[in-house]
């Protein structure tokens, strides 16, 4: 078993901040990382604090060629009482060790990771955001680093753990996005990575997507890589519809990502009694229910954005035109619900938030 010692280096370089008006997402790094590395002789060792700072691996590291790398994104929220509330990290943690495992790469300790990154976000507290909105994003990942081109797994990886303050994903107001059915381009297939966050997925992703701003929608919105038949995910968001009263979304089979937002968001309705299941959607039915007048909301979920609504869709030659291109009221309902736990506003019945001030592991 490694040593739960966690050696913290603080720098004597303090960053300035950046305007926190204009944060933006993903831009700006605070002043310290977490890292570890393992090797297949002594297991995950050697886990620190750091100063933010480049790294320095061999060219022939075997992330750079095969792409052997899977990573976490998860926020942290300062409450009104100054205390920073991480939401779900062990949703986050566990789908670090089933990614890690269709990856062949080695498992973290879920519990000890989720502690570093409360140490890591307790040495770079300044940086939580304090406005509406706003929260600290943590980017956790791995990568291979043995130099070898041979294709096998690595033998050796780092796992590093980087903050990033970040903006609110609208401003003020939840404004719906128009979404372009993707039906040439797929994004991955059952017995594939689909289901694990790893860079190959989002690098596959990236032609699409231009191609779809190209033509004035902001995400596409993936089908099954079989069949092009059935709604997979949403850029990359987990996807729902509330046709005739029921709330829809894909079930989980294999090429789809297992969100932390999707639970939430199904837990939500359960909850407070609205209808919602987990079930295969062919995107012909999504515009028969146009049609007909019943698809009444679409929205995203996903941490980036938390709820993304839909105002529009095209599939082939079809515009479907979603809730007059507003923001519905189920879509607005679990904005607030889960926005008001991960921030402290609303009391958290579910138990999903937790103080980063409480270590299970180390001291
Ligand atoms: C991260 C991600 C999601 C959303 O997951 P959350 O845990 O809710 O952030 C959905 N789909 C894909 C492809 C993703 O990478």
């Amino acid at each position: 078993m490694m040593s739960k010692k966690i050696e913290i280096t603080l720098t004597t370089q303090k960053k300035d901040k950046p305007d926190y008006n204009k944060l933006g997402f993903g831009r700006y790094f605070t002043d310290h990382m977490f890292v570890m590395d393992y090797h297949t002789d002594k297991g995950w060792y050697d886990p620190r604090i750091v100063p933010y700072e480049p790294i320095s691996l061999s060219p022939s590291s075997m992330v750079f060629h095969y792409g052997q790398a899977v990573f976490e994104g998860m926020k942290a929220y300062r409450t009104e009482k100054g205390q920073v509330l991480l939401f779900r990290p062990d949703k986050n943690l566990s789908r670090l060790n089933t990614s890690n495992e269709r990856l062949d790469i080695p498992a973290v300790d879920e519990a000890f990771v989720i502690d570093a990154i409360k140490k890591l976000i307790t040495v770079d507290k300044e940086w939580v955001p304090t406005a509406e909105g706003q929260s600290l994003y943590i980017r956790p990942f791995i990568i291979a680093t043995e130099p070898y081109l041979g294709v096998r797994p690595s033998s050796e990886y780092k796992l590093i753990v980087i903050l990033s303050p970040v903006g609110s994903y609208y401003g003020d107001q939840l404004k719906p996005v128009k979404i372009y059915v993707e039906d040439d381009y797929v994004r991955s297939v059952k017995g594939g990575v689909g289901f694990t966050k790893t860079s190959g997925n989002y690098a596959a992703s990236l032609k699409a997507q231009t191609e779809a701003e190209k033509v004035g929608y902001a995400q596409v919105l993936w089908l099954d890589g079989v069949e092009k038949k059935y709604v997979e995910e949403v850029g990359s968001m987990n996807i729902f519809f509330k046709i005739d009263g029921e709330v829809v979304t894909p079930a989980l089979n294999g090429s789809i990502l297992a969100g932390v937002t999707r639970d939430s968001v199904i837990n939500l309705l359960k909850h407070w009694g609205v209808p919602v299941s987990e079930k295969k959607i062919a995107i012909e039915d999504i515009y028969e229910a146009s049609k007909a007048g019943k698809l009444e909301e679409v929205f995203g979920t996903g941490t980036a954005a938390v709820i993304s609504p839909v105002g529009e869709l095209k599939w082939e030659d079809h515009v479907m035109n979603v809730n007059n291109g507003e923001i519905g009221p189920i879509s607005q309902k679990l904005y607030d619900a889960i926005t008001g736990i991960q921030s402290g506003k609303i009391k958290d019945e579910f138990g999903w938030t937790t103080d980063v001030e409480e270590l299970a592991t180390i001291k």
